[in-house]
This record gives C-alpha cells, sequence and structure tokens, in this order.
C-alpha cells in the first residue's frame, strides 16, 4: 500500500477522477490542506457544510472528501464571519484537508450514477448522456441506464427507491400512471431535468433525479416521456460515497467513514392525509 498524505491521496483520486473530465464550469480537486500532512482518516461527504465538518473534526479525520465543491464562484473574501470562511478556518484550524471530486466523478466509469442504478439493481448499464471531449470514452458519461431484474410497476419502484435509497424528509415522488409498468430505468446522481429529453430519446420506461419541477415534469409527460421518478439530491448522491470509500480502503492503509449526515435541505415533510399516491 501507498503512504498515505494529502500529496498521495490527492494524487490517487485525481488518477481516478482527473479533474480535466469536469464540466468547465466546475470547481475540482484540493480546496486546503497541506500536502505533506499525514492521512490516517478520511471523512467522505456529499456537502461541506458545517455539520459535517463538525463530524470530520469530530472523528479525527485528516481529509474530507467531498462532492459538491465548497467554492463555485469567485470570492474576494475567506473572513470568519462569512459562511464559508468560516468554514475554512475550522477546517484550517482542525488540520483537516478538503477534496472536492464533482462533475469529474459523476461521468467516471464507476461513477456517481453506477452507486444510485446498483442501490435499485439496475444490471447493463450504459450512459445516458455519453461523454465528450477529455473524459469521452470507456463507458464514461452523465447518468446511467440499466434494467430491473423483473419489471414493476411505477408504484412498485417508487416504494423500492424509498426503501433503497438513504432516507430523507422528501421521501420520492412520481410522475405518471402509477400502474405503468416499468422494465428499463435511466438514473441521474443529482439534478437531471437537463437530461429529460435524453432519457425520452433513449426510450426507457422510467427516470429518476433529483430537484425536477412541475412545468418541465408536466411538458415532458404530456409529451409522451418516460415516467419519472424525484428523489432527495443528497439521497441519489450519498450512494457513491460507499464507492469511493471502499476504492481508498484499498488502495490506502486509512480509515474510512462514510457520513450519514442528511445535509439535504429540506427536513419536514407532511401530507394532508396518508394517500401514498394520487391517481
Ligand atoms: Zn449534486
Amino acid at each position: 500500500m501507498t503512504d498515505s498524505t494529502v500529496r498521495t491521496v490527492v494524487d490517487a483520486l485525481d488518477t481516478r477522477y482527473p479533474r480535466s473530465w469536469a464540466e468547465s464550469w466546475d470547481r475540482v480537486g484540493l480546496v486546503l490542506g497541506e500536502f505533506d500532512h499525514p492521512v490516517t482518516r478520511v471523512l467522505c461527504v456529499v456537502d461541506c457544510v458545517p455539520e459535517t465538518v463538525e463530524q470530520a473534526v469530530d472523528l479525527g479525520a485528516d481529509l474530507i472528501v467531498a462532492h459538491h465543491p465548497l467554492f463555485l464562484k469567485p470570492v474576494s473574501s475567506i473572513a470568519p464571519d462569512t459562511f464559508k470562511g468560516r468554514i475554512v478556518h475550522r477546517l484550517i484550524r482542525a488540520g483537516v484537508a478538503l477534496y472536492t471530486a464533482h462533475t469529474n466523478a459523476d461521468v467516471a466509469n464507476p461513477g456517481v450514477s453506477d452507486a444510485l442504478a446498483a442501490r435499485l439493481g439496475l444490471t447493463d448499464l450504459r450512459p445516458l448522456a455519453p461523454a465528450e471531449g477529455a473524459a469521452a470514452g470507456e463507458g464514461r458519461g452523465l447518468g446511467r441506464i440499466g434494467v430491473l431484474p423483473e419489471p414493476l410497476t411505477l408504484a412498485e419502484l417508487t416504494r423500492l427507491a424509498a426503501e433503497r435509497l438513504p432516507a430523507t424528509s422528501a421521501g420520492v415522488r412520481s410522475a405518471g400512471d402509477p400502474d405503468r409498468p416499468i422494465r428499463t430505468v435511466a438514473v441521474c446522481g443529482g439534478a437531471g431535468d437537463s437530461f429529460l429529453p435524453d432519457a425520452t430519446r433513449a426510450g426507457v420506461d422510467a427516470y429518476l433525479c433529483a430537484d425536477l419541477r412541475h412545468h418541465p415534469v408536466s411538458e415532458h409527460l404530456a409529451a409522451g416521456g418516460p415516467a419519472l421518478l424525484d428523489v432527495a439530491h443528497w439521497a441519489s448522491e450519498r450512494p457513491w460515497l460507499d464507492d469511493v470509500a471502499a476504492w481508498l480502503r484499498e488502495v490506502f492503509p486509512v480509515e474510512v467513514v462514510v457520513s450519514d449526515v442528511d445535509t439535504d435541505p429540506w427536513t419536514v415533510h407532511a401530507n394532508r392525509d396518508d394517500l401514498e399516491i394520487r391517481p
């Protein structure tokens, strides 16, 4: 096994998820941390927020591997009275490095959507939107299309997704005929509405992603597109943390913890009655 320092772990992560694979608007790689600092414990998180930072400090983690970038837009200050500046100060003072793999991990094979597809038992996976440019080839791309082990109705698939994905207040909601038979499914970790046309073109029976909205969904269904399942953003990307954690444990003599701190912003959910499906 390789000696584990911030430098060697970052180099290995950069090899598995090359920065050149990230979208041009994205910001990935090492955010902060001393290269020569030894790494004995790693915390994997979807979001680097005060709750997960405190978890890392409590664990004595030397490195956080996060999916979402802490900084996506340029800033002119990291003063400690700003939300993100506070996080930077806390991490540096506690000696915790921060690394981000975002769209470069989405597009990878295996990547974020493979872990999501695996939770649903999908097989024969292929990209929903094959990668172009630096990431092109070898089964890489955004989202995945796969086949269920046995056909389910949309209502049954909705229940399966709720059982197999990490529990959140938002839960899972679906759009379309609850009795519609589903065999082929497209999935995309995170916000997936930009791939609605790809899911329609692929001819899948259902498409599962996060952050769907009223008008795009209504218009997509009216045009005869696949049934849609809308899950919590955090829940759609949390499965990938297990994948990156297992790989880190194989490559480095480090302890890796996966955060189950639910960082989805939706914390309360209520229905007027117990009906799960609105026909
Ligand atoms: Zn995301």
